[in-house]
């Protein structure tokens, strides 16, 4: 495929087009912002930046010529895209030597931050190779498809959930020759998907599945109880307010959950939502209802996992084993549980009474699980078309 390199203007790269979106100037101040932020943390000491291949080469390339202190280069490989969206699977085709982190001052140079998959498995990997000290600089971030809670701790340029290529990104490896951002063309970015709240009780699999369902329909994804541990880990007021709460397997009081909910859905060209542990009481669902009624939307659905109680316990209890959630153990998950027969079932009754009631087992491997939710929401889909 040939493309002009210096002309801004739509590309195609094997079958998708993409659109100009980010330019040198601003690119090259994104560059030198993170430079400028590494030297103030790296005081006297030389670091060593761990340059994520393939994508961050031209990045690290660029930030080496505007870094004006002592550093080393490493270079890591690892792979995590399958065409534009997250296959959640990160694998190293290239390791870094041990001696070279160990006792380092290590910053990891990351073109962009999406889902954080790769820099979880990035961040666990260093760790065990014990450098004294570790940040992560990324020259985009998306906050809105970011699903984990380490910081990123120098930004170049924060980012929507678009699928950009150029600059070191590429689209199935084609693109990264392109010297500005370009990003996918979304015919279909007014199309409205299906905005529905995952319900089941703690351990049925919600947040599991909808990660998946938000990389595969593209949809927004909303859940509270990862957005309270993010308030938690930052100590932020927020957090504090709710982490006794939290820590006891109580359910947060509505007016801090409602607060927090309040600015989230404010992006127009958001094409659906996924809500995970919200609302959790009938007060949250009322609230809900209305505040996307002022931004003229709709909950289209409910749709509950279902899996019997000795399964929920199995496998909170598997999970605390890795999950460090102080709330993942025999007793609170028992108070977790009564809470949500007590506070949160009633949720289903009241989208029922408006007909957006559907259910879903919630038993077997996470592919067959996640199929039968396509199925259900394609379902919802046709009717709404046919009404
Ligand atoms: P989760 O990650 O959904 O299991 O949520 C973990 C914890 O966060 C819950 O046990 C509650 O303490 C708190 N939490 C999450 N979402 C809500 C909500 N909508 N209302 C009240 N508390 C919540």
């Amino acid at each position: 495929m040939h493309f002009a390199k210096n002309k801004m203007k739509t590309i195609q790269l094997h079958d998708k087009i993409f659109e100009p979106y980010i330019d040198r100037d601003k690119i090259a101040r994104a560059v030198s912002n993170v430079a400028k932020q590494i030297e103030a943390y790296a005081g006297d000491t030389p670091v060593v930046f761990v340059v994520v291949l393939k994508g961050s080469f031209i990045f690290a390339a660029d930030l080496a010529k505007v870094y004006n202190k002592d550093a080393i280069f490493e270079f890591y490989r690892l792979k995590s895209y399958e065409g534009t969206g997250s296959t959640g699977e990160v694998k190293i085709l290239v390791d870094l030597d041990a001696k070279q982190i160990k006792d380092k001052k290590v910053v990891v140079l990351e073109d962009i931050v999406d889902t954080g998959n790769t820099l979880e498995k990035i961040i666990q990997e260093l760790q065990a190779k014990q450098p004294a000290d570790l940040k992560i600089a990324s020259l985009f971030y998306k906050p809105k498809a970011y699903t984990k809670s380490y910081e990123i701790d120098f930004v170049g340029m924060e980012i929507p959930n678009e699928f950009i290529v150029g600059y070191g990104l590429d689209y199935d490896e084609l693109g990264r020759n392109l010297p500005e951002i370009y990003k996918l063309k979304n015919e279909k970015k007014n199309e409205k998907m299906i905005d529905f709240i995952l319900f089941g009780p703690p351990g049925a699999g919600k947040g599991t599945q909808a990660k998946i369902l938000k990389d595969k329909l593209g949809l927004t994804y909303i859940a509270t109880g990862d957005m309270f541990r993010h308030h938690i880990k930052n100590e932020t007021p927020l957090g504090k307010k709710a982490k006794a709460y939290i820590q006891k397997g109580d359910l947060v009081p509505d007016e801090i959950t409602i607060d927090m909910i309040k600015e989230i859905i404010s992006d127009p060209d958001i094409k659906g939502i996924i809500f995970d542990g919200f609302p959790r009481t009938v007060r949250q669902a009322e609230f809900l209802d209305k505040l996307m009624a002022e931004k003229d939307l709709i909950i289209d659905a409910l749709i509950a996992l279902e899996v019997p109680e000795e399964r929920l316990i199995k496998r909170l209890l598997e999970r605390g084993k890795t999950s460090g959630r102080s709330d993942d153990n025999e007793e609170t998950i028992k108070h977790r549980l009564h809470l949500y027969h007590a506070k949160t079932e009633p949720v289903k009754d009241y989208y029922q009474k408006q007909g957006k009631y559907h259910q879903v087992n919630g038993v077997g491997s996470i592919e067959e699980v996640n199929q039968r939710l396509l199925d259900v929401i394609s379902n919802i889909k046709l009717r709404e078309k046919a009404q």
